[in-house]
């Protein structure tokens, strides 16, 4: 999308792109180490940048849903995470803003800040995924503590995280929502055991976490107890609309088109002139425009103090499938080069066999199944679009 800049809007670009090129200078390019990440996250620090999505009450630096955007793509195209600090930043802060005690704030905001912990996720459980309010693990109140047993699943990065928000059952109400209570348990407490799952492609992301008897203190509660679902729900929505990822099928947009004037058409010419390849990429971007517009107009909501409500149910259906579409045009231009390499299974990749991108992209192409899945399945988007937009 073309967006009619005005002049500070242009110099606050220019600011990114400065700040881009001093962290790392040309032609170095950021490769996901976890130096890069330090290195990028001290230059966003020292420029205020770090907690970018953050209200200025807690730090952010008030940007409008322009200079969002602005910063989205800029960043984006330089290869670069908008911000660092996972979960927390992203996913719990919103949470602990809006319901989190002044106490659980000043204790763990400043943490997530610095990137000083990690947390993760810990809603699903065997048979209560999509049916997330059927969730059993169980905490029971003794004394100044909640004793939580249970099990969750598909847990991300936990063997990495110090921490997890997780959902807990409290009560059984009629209801099955109201009985849920949303807690903070520390990993390294005694009876949680992380039992790793290892993916088809043989690397090591998701967890199944075990609790026995887990204690943990009352005040790690964030809102009231029975009201963890309402606390779920506003931190779904803003994992949603994290994931409309027009940036990244900007970026991609644009490097299949560099890749396909360079690759032969069916008629003689390139497949970029190619009618049939040309009219759906050019389907795909008019759809990418339309996605970009809606996301800004949710940013600007968002900024302007509103939630981002079940619009970021439409933002993740869209966007998993647009970005899931630009990995398959670029499937389409690799050919016989079409073939996932992932490191840290398989080692240094060799030199090169085919077009550079080929094996970056095509990895890209099947990592990008998952978030069909991941932060509740399309089927579910649908269902809450059918429900609370379309009134069905
Ligand atoms: C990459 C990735 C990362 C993840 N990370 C985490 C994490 O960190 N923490 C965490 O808690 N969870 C995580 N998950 C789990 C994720 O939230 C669940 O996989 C998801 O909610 C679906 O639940 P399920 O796997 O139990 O599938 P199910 O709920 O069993 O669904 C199976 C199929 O049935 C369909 N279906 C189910 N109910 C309905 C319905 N009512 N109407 C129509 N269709 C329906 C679904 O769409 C799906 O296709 C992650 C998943 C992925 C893929």
């Amino acid at each position: 999308m073309d967006l009619s800049l005005t002049e500070t809007e242009r110099l606050f670009r220019k600011e990114v792109r400065d700040l881009i090129a001093t962290a790392f200078p040309p032609p170095e390019r950021y490769d996901g180490s976890p130096d890069h990440e330090q290195r990028w996250h001290q230059a966003l620090l020292a420029r205020g940048w770090a907690a970018n999505k953050w209200p200025t009450a807690f730090g952010g630096p008030g940007w409008t849903a322009t200079q969002h955007f602005i910063w989205e793509r800029e960043v984006t195209a330089a290869g670069l995470p908008p911000q660092v600090g996972g979960m927390g930043m992203g996913m719990l802060a919103p949470i602990l803003f809006a319901y989190g005690s002044p106490e659980q704030q000043d204790r763990f905001l400043p943490d997530i800040l610095h990137n000083r912990t990690r947390w993760c996720q810990g809603y699903s459980e065997p048979g209560a995924g999509s049916d997330l309010a059927s969730l059993r693990t169980r905490a029971v109140l003794d004394g100044g503590d909640y004793v939580i047993s249970g099990e969750k699943v598909w847990t991300s990065g936990a063997h990495r995280a110090d921490w997890m928000f997780c959902l807990t059952r409290t009560s059984d109400e009629a209801r099955r929502q109201d009985g849920i209570t949303f807690l903070l348990v520390d990993m390294r407490s005694p009876g949680v055991t992380i039992f790793p799952i290892i993916s088809l492609d043989g690397r090591h992301a998701f967890n199944r976490v075990t609790f026995d008897g887990v204690r943990t203190p009352v005040g790690n509660r964030v809102g009231r107890e029975g009201e963890g679902w309402t606390v779920a729900k506003g931190l779904l929505t803003h994992e949603r609309t994290g994931q409309a990822f027009v940036s990244l099928s900007t970026d991609l947009l644009g490097r299949i088109r560099d890749a396909a004037a360079t690759l032969p058409g069916t008629d003689g010419g390139a497949l970029l002139d190619d009618p049939g390849f040309g009219r759906r990429l050019a389907l795909a971007d008019i759809e990418l425009q339309a996605l970009a517009a809606t996301e800004l107009r949710t940013l600007s909501e968002v900024s302007a103090g509103g939630a981002p409500g079940a619009q970021s149910s439409v933002l993740k259906l869209k966007g998993t499938d647009i970005v899931q579409r630009m990995t398959e045009f670029f499937v389409e231009c690799a050919g016989p080069y079409a073939a996932p390499w992932f490191p840290e299974v398989a080692g240094p990749a060799p030199d090169d066999i085919g077009p550079h991108w080929a094996r970056r992209e095509v990895t890209r192409y099947f990592e990008g199944r998952a978030a069909s899945i991941a932060g509740g399945s399309d089927e579910i988007q649908r269902n809450i679009i059918a429900k609370q937009v379309l009134r069905l």
